[in-house]
């Protein structure tokens, strides 16, 4: 997807956020103080930009195969100016939106800057600037400065830190601002190249500052308990444990703990390795991309309304494939290391038939060849690729034996090669004797002779479905978790100067609750193999996404109507398994964490609690 192209969805979808954002903070000024700002465009850090496709950098999509990046582009916040300065003279004319869509040249709009946490600032956060400015191809990255201002007050500033894979260029300026204390609206300024010092590729150096609106907000009640959150550490014979007090995580700790034992195990048996240290495990209370990811640690989604699908030891398994072949191959290329994961794990996301579900792809005809998968993996479709790579991998163990395919593994590397296809190819050779073509073709022709069942073609067409409809999801109604856009810090660093809700907060309207326990329901049905039963919930889910979020269809309405009904009660759901005119739920009740089942039933036009 072009970035231009990205860029026009985001601003679309940005005017629909902008609208809730608006209406957001009208309803909350009432109790906050009244600010300056009056005619910048008001933002929340509920207006978080959606970004398709271009907001992952090298941290992007299940970014295992890399290091974390290192935070060292973020400059301290400046603890000897005020805090309350007002800045009348610098102010920008906000009243002239800059618009990227048409700007060809250095630029930045209000849909390009997400502060963080999501998608509310708290009073005592420790505030993430994340900027997704226009760069041309022409601009290094690294001579892009950038500077950040509260109340005029500068608190951050320097250069942007990469370009990702799409081109797209992204700062992140971590825990910048420090809202102790403080409450109401905030005006925050965001200069790019404020010096001026870059011309060519800058030609309207006006179309270079955005000023914006953030709200920070005095947390009550159980947002007051959420924000008073905090790490809680347990030490096991494989692990460091680290969940954030009051979460699913920390309630069903001693459950979790011989489960992620017996994952590291799996993970370290496969690879013939023993891990040399103990590993650092973060279970977070929310879902970012597909539930996890690590580079040096691992971060996992432990949540009780899993819409980004079940299968937690598997995951556990793939992230400690990550965390465990760095020991033997820190050179490693990612389409290897994400199939070596997922043929450690045994399947993607549940035990899985690599062979067959590999042969799978070549009858659904969503086969890509091998070189244009492994030069640009991240951008395929998730579960294409890593199904593919895993086929691959299985393929390799299976021709030559895991030390064989272990020493190809670990040589293959980007200097291989101009591409890193050409660096498969080259070792394909010296470890197998055939080049990247002739492996192709052999491998085909051993997938043709593979009889699949027509129960996994089924669900390896549903599981794609319900992937792409979850990530849609996000990309309209969870966006900072889709894993192109995700800000992935480092979990330590958010442990040690950041909040725990940069990783557990998350966006809980009405809206988010009901589509995520129908993306839910449907990965029971798909898990359970009804596979009609799971499509037609996505289709019900699709349509709504389809529809800016109109409920139409009985179904839908049905599972909003159970939501309001718990509701009432104070019941947050996480899990509804609707029958006719019943249904079985979990639930929470705040502030007690505990799961309880309700029954409810359909009384006229009104679910009911039967009993709870
Ligand atoms: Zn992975």
């Amino acid at each position: 997807m072009s970035i231009t192209h990205s860029r026009r969805v985001r601003l679309k979808v940005m005017q629909r956020i902008t609208l809730v954002v608006l209406v957001l903070i009208a309803s909350g000024l009432a109790a906050c103080n009244r600010a300056t700002g009056a005619s910048a465009p008001t933002i929340a850090a509920t207006a978080a930009p959606i970004q398709t496709a271009d907001g992952g950098a090298v941290t992007a999509a299940d970014p295992a195969t890399l290091p974390v990046a290192p935070t060292d582009t973020l400059p301290p916040p400046s603890p000897s100016l005020p805090t309350d300065a007002p800045s009348p003279s610098a102010a920008p004319s906000p009243t002239v939106m800059p618009d990227p869509t048409d700007a060809a040249d250095l630029s930045l709009n209000y849909t390009d800057v997400t502060l963080y946490p999501v998608p509310l600032i708290y009073a005592g956060d420790k505030v993430t600037f994340q900027l997704l400015p226009h760069v041309p191809e022409s601009i290094n990255i690294g001579d892009v400065t950038a500077i950040i201002a509260v109340n005029g007050v500068q608190v951050a500033g320097g250069p942007l830190d990469r370009r990702n894979w799409n081109g797209q260029a992204e700062g992140v300026y971590e825990w910048a601002w420090d809202t102790t204390g403080l409450s109401g609206e905030y005006r925050i300024e965001v200069v790019l190249d404020p010096g001026d010092a870059i011309q060519a590729g800058d030609e309207d150096p006006l179309n270079n500052t955005v000023a914006i609106t953030a709200l920070v907000t005095v947390p009550t009640g159980q947002a007051a308990r959420d924000a008073a959150a905090v790490w809680e550490t347990t030490e096991t014979n494989c692990c460091f444990i680290h969940v954030v007090s009051n979460t699913a995580a920390a309630r069903d700790l001693q459950a979790l703990a011989p489960v992620l034992e017996k994952a590291v195990q799996q993970a370290a048996d496969r690879l013939t390795i023993q891990p040399s240290q103990k590993l650092h495990v973060y279970f977070i209370d929310r879902v970012v991309g597909q539930g996890g990811f690590a580079g040096t640690d691992m971060v996992v989604s432990y949540v009780d309304r899993r819409y980004a699908g079940g299968g937690l030891y598997e995951l556990l398994v793939h992230e400690s494939a990550h965390i465990l072949d760095q020991q033997f191959a820190p050179q490693r290329i990612s389409f290897l290391a994400e199939g070596l994961a997922v043929w450690v794990s045994g399947g993607h996301y549940k035990a899985e038939d690599l062979k067959q579900r590999s042969a799978t792809l070549l009858t659904l005809e969503q086969y890509v060849p091998l070189a244009q998968l492994i030069n640009d993996f991240y951008p395929v479709q998730h579960e294409i690729g890593y199904l593919e790579a895993a086929g691959l991998v299985t393929y390799l163990i299976d021709r030559g034996g895991w030390n064989t395919f272990k020493s190809f593994y670990t040589e293959v590397s980007t200097d291989d090669g101009p591409t890193l296809a050409d660096a498969v190819d080259v070792n394909l050779q010296r470890y197998y004797g055939a080049t990247l073509a002739q492996i192709e073709n052999e491998w085909h022709g051993s997938l043709a002779s593979t009889t699949v069942d027509p129960a996994v073609v089924e669900d390896l067409r549903t599981t794609i479905r319900y992937y792409n409809i979850a990530r849609r999801y996000q990309e309209l109604y969870d966006p900072t978790a889709h894993y192109l856009s995700a800000w992935l810090p480092h979990p330590t660093q958010v442990r040690e100067f950041g909040n725990p809700a940069d990783l557990t907060r998350r966006p809980e309207t009405e809206m988010n609750v009901t589509l995520e326990l129908m993306l839910t329901a449907a990965d029971v049905a798909l898990r359970a193999g009804d596979f009609a039963r799971a499509n037609v919930i996505l289709d019900s889910v699709g349509h709504i996404l389809d529809n800016g979020g109109t409920i139409i269809d009985p179904m839908a309405t049905s599972y909003l109507n159970i939501v309001r009904a718990a509701a009432e009660y104070d019941y947050e759901l996480h899990m509804v398994e609707l029958q006719g005119n019943t249904a079985r739920a979990m639930a929470t009740q705040a502030p007690n964490i505990r799961l309880t089942s309700l029954v409810m039933e359909l009384r006229g036009t009104s679910w009911v609690i039967l009993s709870h």
